[in-house]
């Protein structure tokens, strides 16, 4: 049973602005704290005391693997940005000057990779559906206005463009009755994924407007909703005030004949370990949802074979279903995260391998690029020569799906914009986005949801 008494707070954010509140705060070194308050000008971050106290152990602060996730590092910023941060906050520089210079830092870190804006916008009726992308045939992603947020801040992640408030490179939808009309004119999209931000961080009233109409949708079959929320804030699915009224919504959703998908991002398996995070998945579990799971992986996080076994196996007895293994996107603290496309190959092999079928249903490591998710096989020899093994899992042209192909091995290949054509033959797998869009960085999607 869950305790309210000791578990049942509401919600409170901790961000850069309260942190130092946090009885954990002042035990921290005063380096590592002026670094936090540094990076995290540029690069935000956001608690909660779910977070601080029961999944991060401050014992190994800083190198626990929750405390990386959720707080900004010095190493995430070229020495350069954080010197110019630290010198003027030194001389206690402008207000203006200071958001100046953080502005144009965060420019320099991709914020908005993929071709998401110009490529995966759908329209109708001659208009460009903003809160919409349609890449692959039979799913969309759907962005609700009032889902774009998080419990937290991933540090990794792309959204982080959003939160910081670029607001031109924000997707938001503000209405439900467009996504409705968009799948009834599309009968090929049997698939809705509800993404963010994270959409659990909305009241259930408000996710139910958007859901509610979809169920009438007879070509829709699938409702998905990435989340960070059962880890991050477990609560969500338990005691906040409005929990019993979601697991009703999510009844109704598994009564009207729909798939429904609670796609949890976990990063490591501290994430399952709380008495919380257990009931929750529980909860989701009884209303008739599957819940799936999937990650990036990340150097400082998770780039241990051991967590991946671990967290598939346990997941697996909890009836979480093992789903995608991501390799790190290229944007905000990419350098920082980065592991080499090999030495993801290798981890996932030994990961893998050490499961039984039932977590193999885990696919990766996966790169989300402007063709489609690439999913790296593993390295060969042909006729001597090293390569790599690929396949698309997704593709924006469904010709290319599960056609095997082959790059030129390179050890330091991070990204599939590092690869080449393995021969002429594997050129056509190779696609670039239009020279017009020569701004927007040759590469990735991915990332949580
Ligand atoms: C990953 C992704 C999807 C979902 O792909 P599945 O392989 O069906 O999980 C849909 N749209 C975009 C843009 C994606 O990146
Ligand atoms: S990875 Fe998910 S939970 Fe984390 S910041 Fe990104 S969208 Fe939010």
């Amino acid at each position: 049973m869950i305790d309210r008494a000791t578990t049942g707070q509401r919600y409170r954010a901790i961000t850069r602005f309260n942190v130092g509140e946090l009885p954990q705060w002042s035990s921290l070194d005063a380096d590592l704290r002026e670094a936090v308050e540094i990076v995290s000008m540029v690069l935000p971050f956001r608690a909660n005391h779910y977070l601080v106290d029961q999944l991060i152990d401050w014992d190994r602060v800083p190198d626990d693997p929750m405390f990386r996730l959720t707080f900004p590092h010095r190493d995430m910023l070229e020495d350069e940005h954080f010197c110019a941060i630290r010198d003027l906050l030194w001389a206690e520089a402008e207000k203006a000057e200071i958001d100046a210079l953080v502005k144009r830092i965060r420019y320099t870190l991709n914020p908005h990779p993929a071709g998401q804006m110009s490529h995966n916008v759908p329209m109708m009726d001659g208009e460009p559906v903003s809160g919409m992308q349609h890449k692959y045939r039979e799913t969309i992603l759907f962005f609700p206005s009032h889902g774009q947020t998080c419990h937290a801040y991933c540090t990794f992640c792309f959204r982080w463009a959003q939160f910081v408030g670029i607001d031109d490179l924000k997707f938001a939808s503000k209405e439900s009755d467009q996504l409705v009309r968009y799948v009834r004119r599309h009968p090929e999209v049997t698939d809705v994924l509800i993404t963010g931000g994270d959409p659990m961080i909305m009241k259930t009233s408000v996710l139910r407007r958007y859901i509610e109409p979809l169920l009438a949708v007879e070509s829709v079959q699938t409702i998905r909703i990435g989340t960070k929320s059962l880890s991050y804030w477990p609560q969500r699915f338990t005691i906040d005030p409005d929990a019993d009224e979601l697991m009703r919504l999510f009844d109704q959703v598994v009564a009207s004949g729909k798939h429904l998908a609670i796609m949890g991002h976990y990063s490591h398996p501290v994430e399952f370990s709380t008495e919380m995070a257990r009931a929750a998945i529980g909860r989701v579990r009884a209303t008739g949802a599957n819940i799936r799971m999937q990650s990036p992986l990340l150097r400082h996080i998770n780039n241990d074979p051991q967590v991946w076994a671990q967290m598939w196996s346990e997941g697996v007895q909890m009836g979480v279903i093992p789903y995608y293994m991501f390799v790190e996107r290229d944007t905000g603290a990419r350098k920082y995260f980065e592991v080499s496309l090999v030495k993801a190959w290798e981890l996932f092999q030994q990961a893998y391998q050490s499961v039984s079928g039932m977590a193999r249903t885990v696919r990766g490591p996966s790169m989300s690029c402007f063709p489609g998710k690439c999913h790296v096989l593993g390295v060969t020899e042909i006729a001597g020569v090293k390569a790599f093994v690929l396949e698309y899992l997704q593709a924006r042209d469904p010709n290319l799906v599960r056609r095997p192909f082959f790059a030129k091995f390179d050890p330091n290949a991070s990204w599939y914009d590092d690869l080449e054509p393995f021969s002429a033959a594997d050129e056509p797998f190779f696609i670039s986005p239009e020279p017009d869009d020569a701004l927007v960085p040759l590469s990735i999607m991915s990332s949580a949801e």
